[in-house]
């Protein structure tokens, strides 16, 4: 068993952002930030829970009672003001915050909360509390890529189930496939599943296409994109896995094949690409280039990939016009994808590490395009 995330490290570091940008007062709510600051992820209701984080003063978590037993107690990094269903949370936090002449707020705090700390926090200059913690949370310890990795192997395993025709594919729709995709994965260890894309034959062009009533047949390809979140430890945040393989109910045809190499091409030069030092928008090209020689340029529809952590998506996104290069500790998916409309499509994804030895991708599953006679 591992020990616990340094909280209070993290805190220290949101409060040295928070003077180098000028920030009195930051407030995190429901989303990933919480997870990530303190250990504890808020339902997401309305019900307001806060971290209120003064830059020169203790943080206490708001919270309504019935909530307070959900919390792991962490003293000597924040406090617990639990509210009572007849109290005003936002009477206590405009309480804690004092009259701060800037304020910093989470991306995921519910608009009626946000509003209304609008009007109790008056001439306060606001802005995103991402600006802080984004950076912080784009570059992984250690032990949070330890946990992405036991994420990415428990997905492995899934796709290797699906590789060895385990998983019932003809016959099936896409909705039962995606149900037993889920379930697998909860079997191997996650705790939520985030999403499980089925999309056969023409479907597959859809990028993110919604598993539904179709019934696979032999001769499609069954484009398969799943992940979920698994814990760090008890009690602690979990992380997130996110993977894609493609396989083929027979035979595929040659067009199809040919395809598949090019984007398992494409994503192999996007993982190689992902070096301490180069921009994201590099990785992208690195892939964009090899689709775009095989003619295949516009049906490449979609960045080739998003950072992952406690949040499925985060930062850094690897995009065209992000030239932030990429540092130690970075982790984010490799995800191309080729896409004809009407007829098929096919996408490859790993979430890979940046590191000072080079790209650590963390599937390791097979690449290539399995036949399955299921
Ligand atoms: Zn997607
Ligand atoms: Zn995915
Ligand atoms: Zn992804």
């Amino acid at each position: 068993m591992q020990s616990s995330p340094d909280y209070a490290g993290r805190l220290d570091r949101v409060r040295q952002a928070m003077a180098g940008r000028g920030v009195d007062l930051a407030l995190f709510s429901v989303g990933a930030d919480l997870p990530y600051l303190i250990g504890y992820d808020a339902m997401n209701l309305p019900r307001l829970t806060m971290l209120v984080v003064p830059r020169d003063g203790d943080a206490t978590l708001v919270i309504p009672n019935l909530e307070v037993a959900r919390v792991v107690e962490r003293p000597g990094v924040f406090g617990i003001r639990g509210w009572a269903e007849t109290e005003d949370p936002i009477d206590i936090v405009a309480g804690l915050s004092g009259s701060p002449s800037s304020v910093a707020v989470g991306d995921q705090t519910w608009a009626r909360n946000v509003v209304d700390l609008l009007g109790r926090l008056p001439g306060a200059r606001w802005s995103r509390a991402t600006e802080l913690v984004g950076p912080l949370r784009a570059r992984k310890d250690p032990a949070e890529v330890e946990a992405l990795r036991t994420a990415a192997q428990a997905a492995d395993r899934v796709a290797a189930q699906l590789h060895a025709g385990e998983i019932p594919l003809v016959g099936h729709t896409e909705a039962e496939v995606s149900a037993e995709l889920s379930r697998r994965l909860l079997a191997e260890g996650h705790t939520h599943v985030n999403f499980a894309i089925v999309a056969a034959g023409p479907h597959a062009a859809s990028p993110h296409h919604e598993a539904g009533a179709t019934v696979i047949r032999p001769g499609e390809v069954v484009l398969c994109d799943f992940g979920g979140s698994f814990p760090m430890a008890d009690g602690e945040p979990g992380y997130c896995s996110d993977i894609t393989r493609c396989v083929y109910t027979g035979e595929p045809p040659g067009e199809f094949a040919e395809l598949y190499a090019v984007l398992w091409e494409a994503q192999s030069a996007a993982v190689a690409a992902g070096t301490v030092g180069t921009p994201a928008e590099e990785v992208d090209g690195a892939a964009r280039r090899v689709i775009t020689a095989a003619g295949f340029g516009d049906r490449f529809i979609h960045r080739t990939g998003h950072g992952i952590g406690i949040f499925e998506h985060e930062d850094p996104y690897i995009v065209a016009g992000n030239g932030v290069p990429l540092e130690g500790g970075n982790a984010f998916s490799i995800e191309p994808g080729i896409y004809l409309p009407g007829r098929f499509g096919a996408r490859l994804e790993d979430i890979v590490v940046a590191t000072d030895d080079g790209p650590d991708p963390l599937n390791v599953v097979e690449h290539g395009l399995v036949v399955v006679e299921a």
